[in-house]
């Protein structure tokens, strides 16, 4: 591929090595593992670093930052480990979330619990162990109250709240969360919400943030900049009714859109701070702390799934690729194609980059419905079988959130370091492939005759 940006170009080379590196190591094969899932950590280290120094050029002198990671993106224990090595803690929104990011040693004062339906038993878990959470509606906090109250009227662990200024969605629709009617948050510009938000923090002075996050994929940047700008007067507002600095902290929400069409990051995080800087001033004059949550912007770039193709055939006319990676892996693309395409890059049987003509094909997965489809009418070079297909692109939300159709395995996700140009490629388990026991095992295998007893 020709890459006018270095760092563009650099990305698809170690992947170009890792995907030649993977066949040749056999962690894609013909007998066990038709497909599997690399991560480039060298991608991964650069786009914390790329954040870290986004809002280190925009933020007050001494104004704290907290990045953490949105775990749904990338729900795997070493990744959720190598993002904290970057300084980038964790961003939770179920209990299952949440041992992962203990597991892999995430700190509580790095973690942030935010989910629309947290029970009780999730609220005292996260005030006992001091993670900060964003409440998402108000009888969610009439039980915190319940358990402050318990705890002789303090909380001991920050408490926000989150709010959806309703300034309209993106190109995506299930990506929205600042419609109107989004399920997430206080809705703002409903009747009385404003008042009553002004009064909750009135009468709860360890109330002490605030939060938004207004979509994700599909967002304008300046949609999101306009939603923190909301925020952010509303804390004003919040601040100068009760007469005191009781909002200190702002958590802005992720949401940073990926170009899925290069292998160019644009647009950067560097981009969305400097908007951020231009539109919502005040947010970097030191007086605020600041939490962000980006996830898909952190890794998406970083993965690839390789699939071997198994047979290549033709049908009206129309060239198909048959591989092993379809809505197991790739869900989002499959059920919702005109919103989430992938490039599809084709390699051949030993894992070298295909050349040859393009020709429109459709890349099928192995999937017992008729829609199991990553790429429609796709020009790339005309595949055969043994050869591999990769789509890129994958790090984030893709083989991380397997669909478990078809009773396909979980492919094992490997962690690799191309960055020696010359050294062999180093690759590392994140994920070991699941096998036919563990499938068994879920699939209720230790409970064979409980329906017929
Ligand atoms: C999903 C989500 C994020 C991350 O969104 P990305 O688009 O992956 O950056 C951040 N915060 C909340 C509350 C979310 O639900």
């Amino acid at each position: 591929m020709n890459h006018a940006d270095p760092a563009a170009a650099r990305l698809a080379d170690r992947r170009d090595r890792a995907v030649r590196a993977a066949v040749e190591h056999g962690l894609v094969d013909e007998e066990h593992h038709p497909v599997a899932a690399l991560l480039d950590v060298t991608a991964v280290r650069e786009a914390a670093a790329s954040l870290h120094a986004a809002f280190a050029e925009v933020t007050a002198p001494g104004q704290e930052v907290l990045h953490a990671f949105a775990v749904k993106a990338g729900s795997l224990v070493p990744v959720l480990r190598l993002l904290d090595d970057c300084g980038v803690g964790a961003e939770v929104a179920s209990p299952g979330e949440l041992a992962l990011a203990r597991a892999a040693g995430v700190p509580a004062e790095r973690t942030v619990l935010d989910s629309p339906a947290k029970t009780t038993a999730e609220l005292r878990e996260a005030l006992g162990l001091g993670i900060a959470l964003n409440v998402d509606n108000p009888q969610e906090l009439e039980r915190l109250d319940a358990l402050v109250h318990a705890a002789g009227g303090t909380s001991s662990a920050p408490v926000g709240l989150r709010v959806n200024p309703q300034i309209g969605g993106g190109d995506i629709d299930a990506m929205s969360t600042a419609t109107a009617t989004s399920k997430f948050g206080v809705a703002l510009r409903d009747e009385g919400a404003r008042r009553w938000v002004v009064e909750a923090y009135r009468a709860r002075p360890w109330l002490t943030r605030l939060h938004c996050h207004v979509g994700s994929q599909g967002m304008a940047l300046s949609v999101m900049a306009e939603g923190v700008r909301a925020t952010w007067e509303l804390a004003e507002e919040i601040n100068t009714a009760v007469g005191c600095r009781q909002v200190t902290v702002l958590d802005i929400g992720g949401g940073l859109p990926v170009n899925f069409d290069s292998d160019e990051t644009a647009p950067a995080f560097a981009d969305y701070a400097r908007l951020l800087a231009s539109r919502v001033p005040g947010l970097f004059d030191g007086r605020y702390g600041l939490v962000t949550e980006f996830g898909r912007s952190l890794l998406a770039k970083a993965g690839t799934i390789v699939a071997r193709v198994e047979y290549a055939k033709s049908s009206g006319g129309r060239p198909i690729a048959v591989t092993h990676a379809g809505a197991q892996v790739a869900v989002r693309t499959v059920f919702a194609p005109d919103a989430w395409p992938l490039r599809v890059a084709a390699y051949d049987a030993k894992g070298l980059p295909k050349d040859g003509p393009a020709v429109a094909q459709d890349v099928a997965g192995p999937c017992c419905f008729a829609g199991d489809l990553v790429a429609r009418e796709r020009a790339v070079p005309l595949m055969a079988a043994g050869d591999h297909a990769a789509l890129l692109d994958t790090g984030a939300y893709y083989f991380s959130t397997p669909f478990g159709y078809n009773s396909l395995p979980r492919p094992g996700v490997h962690g690799y370091d191309a960055s020696a140009g010359d050294a062999p490629v180093r690759f590392m388990t994140v994920r070991a492939p699941q096998t036919q026991a563990d499938l068994v095992a879920e699939s209720g295998g230790p409970h064979r005759d409980a329906l017929t007893q």
